[in-house]
């Protein structure tokens, strides 16, 4: 490559000096190693591509037959050349062309497998602009070109119609590969450009061939780039596509389109060939025709779902309106669907994993619906369905056939994903006679079907007033946060080897200044909602902490554990933030216990596992909450900082009455044993719980049977009185 660039140089610096007399070693010596370098370097890379790159195979084939053909010029004088085209020359200079368009075509089908009709439109415009551009351009030399072929140039690539061809095919395939050019491309097409340029103005001057012209510069450097470009081809480090930006693809066509404007233009003032009139003509004709489809298009695009190929949103309110529009007597029903715990499979599985549990679903409400009916995907899980010609009784029908259809299990990742779906349902006319109104009522009712897990729900006006009902409370829970409604209850952890109580979890509370007392059920999803999460937490964190302070200075240190949700991952500060409350009372870390559930380790693992490293490392215990219940795998067991399990009051409740139930708590208190960790069941209702616990070695028990969550005033009294009964007993 170097003593290709040194010699190009060099003949091109001899080429251009000033002076008339003969350069033997420019034209002679020079013009030949070069040539012959231009060779060498185009066969080196086919040879590196070992042979298998047709693109790279062809282009050496026609560098070498530029480089012979050159040759036969300067060793067969003129008067010993043939009179009648095709002279051996021009034929080595034709070939080249086909073979470097034959290039240009493979390197185009390889890029774009499936051409859209749009992309060969817009090369077509490309090529016949360009044309028609080249046919004013050239037409001194067309014009007198007689069917004898007598006014062909007798030297260089000697036909410009040849030239034209492959300047209109660089032109088409320019705009058809605007977003493909990559840089190895531009290479080979400024390469040809340079050189159909340079045969163009030869053609034009219409003087022969002349040894030694700043002419045989641009041939030069033409086919020294083209050569540069095999280099680069074969190198596969190179591969990598540089996309030209959408801008540049449209202006190619837009460019085209106003040199044939420009043609037609100018054959209104001087007399141009009909060949340029009738080509510039048709380029604008077909010029028009992507208008029309883009816009065709964009219609079809801006209304369907890019990830289910469903219709979207805005076609929704497209098509109600027109059915609305044609028939407004007839009984109609808006279903609106919401996948159930559909963030766990997102957060447990990836979005790739949620996206395709997406496509399935759609495809599968499909296939459940009539052909008339109106689907359509109208959010992140949200489907809708207009259903003409139903009222109540069908519309439910139709619910619980697309809730059976859903009930079986998806199949992602190689695993069967059980799903669920809530549907509220709106009925027309009768609850709202456009979108808009049945949209919220269907919203309502979804919300409703959801909370009550009852599948689906026809909206009643009831529901209306839930609705309003929930933004009241939103505006309230602001409040509630800043004027200090929020009271924490305290709910005892029995150690169960020993019956005492070192430690007690902290639940909140909201004490609504009209409702009364509220739990969380019905007010953390909305907390989460309305972003208020982090809010909630530091003052549950200062509230539990200053309760643990006051515990220590009554001469009876208590643990307290505090609930994270997943929402606070994004608080990176945390762990610092903790440290210092507990500082600021006198606290020992292990004075505090952090519940977390395994959406949180889930959401984000990497930043789950820097929060959880740190804090364990300031000696802050971690429990992971309602174990068993979640989608994650049991690596993070394995792989995270943890110290607790709790395991989740739905494998409690039934292993009294349950001998399989109960072996399931067994091992799992067996598997949280083998891996280090404490293991604590949750929502212990009776004796016979509580005993079989003890008996498989659980380590720690909190339910209602030993103490209901309470005010702290309420389990001190509690405390003491458990601590008489002890005495008492002994
Ligand atoms: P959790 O952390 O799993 O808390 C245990 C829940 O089970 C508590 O409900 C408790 O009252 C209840 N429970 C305890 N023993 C029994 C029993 O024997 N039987 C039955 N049926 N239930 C029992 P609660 O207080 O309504 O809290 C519900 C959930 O709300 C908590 O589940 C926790 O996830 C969340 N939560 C509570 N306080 C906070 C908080 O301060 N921050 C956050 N982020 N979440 C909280
Ligand atoms: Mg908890
Ligand atoms: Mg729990």
């Amino acid at each position: 490559m170097w003593v290709m660039a040194l010699l190009v140089y060099a003949y091109v610096a001899g080429l251009l000096l000033p002076g008339n007399e003969p350069r033997p070693l420019v034209d002679g010596w020079l013009a030949s190693l070069m040539k012959l370098a231009l060779v060498g370097v185009c066969w080196a890379s086919a040879a590196r591509a070992r042979f298998r790159s047709p693109e790279l195979l062809l282009t050496a084939a026609g560098v070498t037959l530029i480089a012979l053909a050159d040759t036969y010029l300067v060793l067969v004088p003129a008067d010993a050349r043939p009179v009648t085209f095709p002279a051996p020359n021009n034929l080595g200079y034709l070939v080249f062309y086909v073979l470097l368009l034959s290039v240009l075509a493979i390197l185009v089908r390889r890029h774009i497998r499936t051409v859209a009709w749009s992309v060969l439109l817009d090369s077509t415009i490309g090529i016949l602009g360009a044309c028609s551009a080249l046919v004013v351009l050239l037409s001194p030399v067309l014009l007198s070109i007689d069917e004898t072929g007598a006014g062909i140039p007798a030297a260089g690539t000697g036909n410009p119609l040849f030239t034209l061809l492959l300047v209109a095919g660089i032109a088409g395939i320019a705009v058809s590969q605007g977003p493909v050019a990559t840089r190895r491309w531009i290479l080979l097409v400024l390469g040809l450009v340079i050189f159909a340029s340079t045969d163009i103005v030869f053609a034009l001057l219409g003087t022969g061939y002349v040894v030694g012209t700043p002419l045989d510069a641009g041939w030069a450097v033409g086919l020294a780039l083209i050569a540069t470009w095999t280099d680069a081809a074969a190198n596969p480090e190179m591969a990598s596509s540089h996309y030209v930006n959408g801008t540049a693809a449209l202006a190619l066509p837009a460019v085209s389109t106003a040199a044939g404007l420009g043609v037609l233009i100018l054959a209104s003032q001087v007399p141009i060939p009909v060949l340029a009139v009738g080509l510039a003509a048709t380029t604008l004709a077909l010029a028009a025709i992507p208008l029309v489809s883009r816009q065709v298009a964009l219609r079809r695009q801006a209304r369907t779902d890019d990830l289910t190929g469903l219709p979207n949103r805005r076609a929704l309110y497209a098509g109600v309106s027109l059915r609305l529009g044609t028939d407004r007597s007839q009984p109609r029903a808006l279903l609106l669907l919401d996948l159930d715990r559909f963030k766990e499979v997102n957060d447990s599985l990836g979005h790739d994993a949620g996206d395709r549990l997406l496509v399935q679903v759609g495809n599968r409400l499909h296939g459940a619906l009539r052909a008339g009916d109106l689907l359509a995907r109208v959010g992140g899980d949200e489907f809708a369905i207009l259903l003409d010609h139903s009222g109540q009784q069908e519309a439910e029908s139709v619910a619980a056939k697309l809730r059976t259809a859903l009930a079986v299990p998806f199949t992602l990742e190689g695993i069967a994903l059980q799903t669920s779906v809530s549907i509220g349902i709106a009925l027309y006319p009768e609850q709202g006679d456009d979108l808009t109104a049945l949209l919220r009522k269907a919203d309502m009712a979804m919300y409703k079907a959801k909370s009550s897990n009852s599948g689906h729900h026809v909206y009643r006006s009831v529901d209306n007033s839930h609705g309003e009902t929930r933004l009241r409370t939103l505006q309230e829970l602001r409040v509630a946060l800043q004027e200090d409604q929020l009271v924490l209850h305290f709910q005892p952890k029995i150690d169960l080897s020993t019956g005492s109580v070192h430690s007690v979890e902290a639940l909140v509370r909201w004490n609504h200044p009209t409702r009364g007392l509220l739990f969380p059920d019905q007010f953390l999803a909305l907390v989460e909602e309305a972003n208020l999460m982090h809010g909630l937490t530091q003052e549950v964190l200062r509230k539990a902490l200053d309760q643990a302070q006051s515990w220590k200075t009554q001469g009876r240190p208590l643990t307290v554990a505090v609930n994270l949700s997943a929402s606070s991952l994004i608080d990176v500060d945390l762990p610092e933030r903790v440290g210092a409350m507990l500082a600021a009372r006198g606290l020992a870390s292990c004075a505090l216990i952090l519940e977390i559930t395994e959406d949180f380790l889930m959401a984000d693992r990497d930043r789950a596992r820097d929060i959880l490293v740190r804090l364990r490392g300031s000696g802050i215990r971690i429990s992971v909450d309602d174990f068993g219940t979640g989608y994650s795998s049991l690596a993070y067991l394995r792989d995270l900082p943890i110290d607790e399990l709790k395991l989740d009051q739905s494998f409690v409740f039934p292993m009294a009455a349950d001998a399989r139930a109960a072996a399931l708590v067994a091992s799992t208190i067996d598997l949280a044993h083998g891996l280090g960790l404490r293991m604590v069941a949750e929502g212990v209702e009776d004796s016979a719980t509580y005993d079989a616990l003890v008996r498989h070695g659980c380590d720690y028990a909190q339910g209602y049977f030993m103490s209901r969550p309470v005010p702290a005033a309420q389990l001190d009294q509690w405390l003491v009185e458990r601590a008489s009964v002890a005495t008492l007993s002994q």
